[in-house]
């Protein structure tokens, strides 16, 4: 989007790529615009992003706002060159359920200058009652394997040494294509064609559709990292079920101990969400020994907020009070679960790659600080310590990695 707009001549209009995950994410996007309306008061501002996109008018509305443009429009060279000519329309939002491009997105991000994030899949055709995100983007569409094999090399040539494969429901990865490419054979044919790429992470998955050839490749595929981000949400099967969501309690459980009998040294973080609608104590009280019983990691913890437009937004809500009061318990479960992977890791060594002066992360995603190492290498680190809430690494045998 920001090369777009500076090719329009739009170089300094304040772009505005609001989230609509939650009502609080909306809430916030509002409040940035009017922000950066009192701060440049002469600025072009551009509100797109899922938010826009699921709600146009509300946005159009705002008198800070200059234009609304959807999300098939919003990489679209010709959508910005509109914008630059004057009388160019308010709001420019195409219907994202009829949009079946497939390449357009491939977009790259990056995060650090070790580590790029490539987006191959985006839109979801499912439909969890208390989500959102479909009405954003759209149906599930993917980037065909050719095109995400260039891309990774291009991102390889230009130095990065990670790449972390991105997309709203990833594991749905080719359902839109021709053929039987399976997000487990683009993993593999990546790292064949694409032998100097170092590390391939992949970002959240669900683990009901995760493929054999994705099991394989966990196994067997050295530069995959062992970590994976599991959308699990909730561990009682009945809010499971209320919220559409394809699993039960019992395949998460089943599914992590595979994985970590194939791949020991494999690491797992999840969504979970907190006082989901007629969540009881009992109900909430699996979610927290979810924790454990999947040995997860990394947490990642939404307070359930109604989001309206959805089904759970009719449901029987529990009180706010207790929607926060299980959100920090999850909280606190999650930040003993993390010491406790941490400390399970000091007297270990890791190959770390170093996205910043002096910090870094592990192949399974712990992130450790070295001090002295400078970012974009491969370092090999010994954890010594965990101190301040992070893992200490010392001593290191640097690789150049770029
Ligand atoms: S699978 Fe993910 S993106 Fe799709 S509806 Fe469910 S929560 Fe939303």
């Amino acid at each position: 989007m920001q090369r777009h707009a500076a090719a329009a001549g739009l170089g300094n209009a304040i772009i505005i790529n609001t989230c609509a995950v939650t009502g609080e994410a909306v809430r916030q996007a509002m409040q940035a615009i009017r922000r950066a309306r009192r701060e440049h008061p002469a600025a072009r501002i551009v509100v797109t992003g899922c938010a826009a996109q699921a709600e146009p008018e509300r946005f159009a509305e705002m008198a800070e706002v200059d234009h609304v443009i959807g999300n098939a429009d919003k990489t679209l060279g010709a959508t910005w060159a509109a914008l630059a000519v004057s009388g160019s329309p308010r709001m420019q939002v195409a219907d994202i359920m009829a949009v079946r491009e497939t390449a357009g997105h491939l977009a790259a991000g990056y995060g650090t200058r070790s580590r790029a994030f490539l987006q191959v899949q985006t839109g979801c055709d499912h439909r969890c009652t208390f989500c959102i995100i479909p009405f954003g983007r759209g149906p599930s569409r993917s980037v065909p394997a050719r095109a995400v094999v260039t891309e990774v090399r291009r991102l390889v040539d230009a130095g990065y040494a990670e790449v972390v494969l991105t997309g709203v429901d990833m594991t749905s990865y080719s359902s839109d294509l021709p053929g039987e490419m399976r997000l487990g054979r683009l993993v593999r044919q990546v790292l064949r064609h694409v032998p100097d790429l170092k590390r391939l992470r992949l970002s959240s998955i669900d683990q009901m559709e995760v493929d054999a050839d994705l099991m394989v490749a966990i196994a067997e595929e050295p530069r995959l990292m062992p970590h994976i981000h599991l959308s699990l949400q909730a561990g009682d099967d009945l809010i499971l079920k209320r919220m559409r969501r394809r699993h039960l309690r019992q395949d998460a459980i089943r599914f992590c101990a595979n994985a970590r009998r194939i791949r020991p040294d494999i690491a797992f973080g999840a969504d979970l969400i907190a006082g989901f609608p007629t969540e009881t104590e009992a109900m909430f009280e699996r979610s927290l020994d979810l924790v454990d019983a999947c040995g997860l990691a990394y947490l990642h913890i939404f307070p359930f907020s109604p989001r309206p437009g959805t089904p759970a937004a009719r449901m029987p809500q529990v009180a706010r009070p207790a929607v926060k009061e299980r959100a920090s318990r999850l909280r606190r479960k999650g930040a003993e679960a993390l010491q406790r992977h941490m400390a399970a890791r000091v007297g270990r060594t890791f190959d770390v790659l170093m996205e910043r002066h002096g910090a870094g992360h592990a192949p399974d995603f712990t992130e450790i600080e070295v001090a002295g190492v400078p970012a974009g290498q491969i370092a090999r680190v010994r954890a010594a310590a965990v101190s301040g809430g992070r893992l200490v690494g010392e001593g290191f045998r640097a690789e150049g990695s770029k």
